[in-house]
């Protein structure tokens, strides 16, 4: 069963996916704190540790400064972020130890870009290849 999670600017993912702890899909309920931030890893099984700037204030020099703040959340099967994207997160209850985060949107961009580079990388050694057997 779908469910949406009515937040704005947050649509149902195309891929369907059996996770309990998915906000779409199973039964995670959101609440709390939103987030936008980068993908550094991915290395968890169905978890991610994201980056972002925060921030904060100086009292002694009245001044703000930012600060680099990680988190882990948790990384459904129908969005699967990989490294190198901008996600959108938000809170939920504590799904393990360290992920009270659930990712919610994964943000056109970053990882696409990646793809493409990687191609176009691909595409020029086939051309150098050709040339080659021309030679
Ligand atoms: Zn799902």
């Amino acid at each position: 069963m779908v469910k949406k999670v009515g937040l704005k600017g947050i649509t149902v993912p195309e891929y369907d996916c059996k996770d309990r702890n998915c906000p779409f899909h199973g039964d995670l309920r959101l609440r709390g704190r939103m987030f936008k931030g980068i993908v550094k890893s991915a290395k968890m099984e169905k978890g991610v540790v994201i980056e972002f700037d925060k921030l904060y204030k100086i009292a002694k020099y009245e001044r703000f400064a930012n600060k680099k703040t990680k988190l882990t959340a948790h990384n459904p099967d129908c969005i699967k972020a990989k490294e190198g994207d901008l996600v959108t997160v938000m809170e939920t209850r504590p799904i393990s130890k360290t992920k009270s985060f659930v990712v919610i949107k994964k943000e056109a961009g970053t990882h696409k870009v990646i793809i493409n580079e990687d191609k176009n990388k691909e595409v020029k050694v086939e051309k150098k290849v050709k040339k080659a057997e021309k030679k």
